[in-house]
């Protein structure tokens, strides 16, 4: 039995091909399994932000691009454009491609293989299989290379390899993993989203959780038919047969490097800068203030892609992109290229751990122009950062816990943990980490939401600046994490 078309149409996460209407227009989002956008894609990519949206493509925290402000007809210029590359290989299918993968993929750090091959190879299986069109749109995939740098993303279903050309798979929440042969992976993977569908089509509180972490229960049929699949693959398939299956503790092999984008620190694909590969080579890893990747910086990424890379640019879950076997000239280079076009490659940078959600003019819901003033802020920080200022606010990365702004109290996208909220209401913005006091600064008197002039700049970006102090956290007496 498949989800209900009723449970269908309340799944609202938008493709190409179904629009999300957005207060300033529609809103596509294109997935980009594993983050691998080609040259070519990401060309496509600039020139619809530049011909038929807002002139940016928006990162999302699942490694995917979207495209906003979209006009009348737009989307189906779009579809056609994004076919054109390879980027919408299924009609069914489109809105459960969500697969992100280390974007350094065995080039850096403990990855122990090159994971493009199992992700191409799951997108197939997902594509292939008709019943897998009733995912949620809201499931996540990660495919890891064994470095562990995509373990703090909340994945529903996740491989991470081993060496010996074994894999783990992860369940959302569930204290086993099994670890099986390479070859049997994806296949027990396909199978437990599968059982997913399963699970929730034999009804009650099961039918409404779009996430597997939301099941109620039964999370280990999920592990069940993996294991099934996998004992079926190792029969029919070319490798060995013997030991092609444990179940063990995911405790026993550790939490990974999650990404603190707060502190800049984590795995290499989420900080900013160069990074050293195991051949010698180099990755650059930019980071994209609040996601808004301009058509211009795009069209730049590909061409430094192309002439001294590996011809594609990798989209990350952390709102940065890499670019990766740059070579110490090509390095040095594109780091100042990408630099004075306003993309951050100084890991000491305001921009660092700053997010926010759409705000004004992009989201009905808003009550403030939440993007501006996130860049105003993280201006400011950077300017304190190179003046050596601190006005009682943090004068490093490492002293500075993330920040999220929100337009509104339902706090779209806020990243998981430590994070300082600043949330624009009736009166003005409440600034406060997670069971913290509240700060509140006003908006100026006769001042409407989402005029420059709207609150006290000064006031704001210090109130920020303090609660973002991990120095001042410590004097209250509690450790940042
Ligand atoms: S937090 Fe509020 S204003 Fe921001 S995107 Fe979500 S609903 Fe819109």
């Amino acid at each position: 039995m498949s989800t209900s078309p009723r449970e269908r149409v309340r799944d609202a996460c938008p493709g190409v091909l179904r629009t999300h209407p957005a207060a300033d227009g529609a809103l596509a989002r294109l997935r980009i399994p594993g983050g691998a956008l080609d040259s070519a894609a990401a060309r496509m990519v600039a020139g619809c932000a530049r011909d038929v949206a807002d002139g940016a493509a928006e990162l999302t925290s699942r490694g995917n691009v979207q495209l906003r402000g979209l006009a009348d007809g737009a989307a189906a210029v779009l579809a056609t454009r994004v076919r054109s590359v390879g980027l919408l290989p299924s009609a069914t299918h489109e809105r459960v491609r969500n697969i992100v993968g280390s974007p350094l993929s065995g080039r850096a750090g403990a990855g122990v293989r090159d994971i493009a091959p199992l992700v191409d190879e799951l997108d197939r299986g997902l594509c292939a299989d008709p019943k897998l069109a009733d995912l949620p749109g809201r499931m996540l995939f990660a495919v890891d290379d064994g470095s562990g740098d995509l373990a703090g993303l909340p994945a529903d279903l996740a491989l991470r390899a081993q060496p010996a050309g074994q894999i783990l798979l992860l369940v959302a929440g569930g204290a086993d993993a099994l670890r099986l042969a390479s070859s049997a992976a994806v296949p027990a993977l396909l199978a437990a989203a599968q059982a997913l569908l399963d699970v929730r089509a034999a009804g009650g509180a099961a039918a409404a959780a779009w996430r597997v972490a939301e099941l109620p229960a039964g999370r280990d049929r999920l592990l069940e038919a993996a294991a099934a699949a996998a004992r079926a693959a190792a029969k029919t398939g070319p490798g060995p047969t013997g030991d092609v299956l444990s179940i063990v503790d995911v405790g026993r092999f550790g939490a990974g490097v999650a990404a603190d984008v707060g502190t800049g620190s984590g795995p290499p694909g989420a900080r900013p800068g160069r990074h050293r590969q195991r051949d010698g080579r180099w990755a650059l890893t930019a980071l994209v203030p609040l996601g808004r990747l301009r058509a211009d910086q795009l069209d730049l990424l590909a061409a430094i892609a192309d002439a001294d890379g590996d011809g594609r640019v990798m989209v990350t879950p952390w709102r940065s992109v890499v670019l990766r076997d740059l070579d110490a000239a090509a390095v040095a280079r594109g780091s100042d290229r990408l630099a004075a076009m306003g993309l951050v490659v100084d890991a000491d940078s305001g921009w660092v751990g700053v997010t926010s959600c759409a705000g004004w003019p992009g989201c009905a819901k808003a009550l403030a122009d939440v993007r501006r003033d996130a860049g105003r802020s993280a201006g400011a920080g950077s300017a304190r950062v190179r003046s050596g200022t601190s006005d009682g606010g943090p004068r490093h990365r490492r002293d500075r816990l993330p920040v999220h702004w929100s337009g509104c109290a339902r706090r779209c996208g806020q990243p998981a943990g430590e994070v300082v909220e600043v949330v624009a209401d009736t009166i003005g913005y409440r600034i406060q980490r997670r069971a913290g006091s509240a700060a509140l600064v006003l908006w100026s008197e006769g001042a409407r939401p989402g005029e420059v002039s709207a609150v006290d700049w000064d006031v704001l970006v210090d109130v920020v600046a303090a609660q973002r102090s991990v120095a001042r956290l410590r004097r209250d007496g509690r450790e940042a994490r």
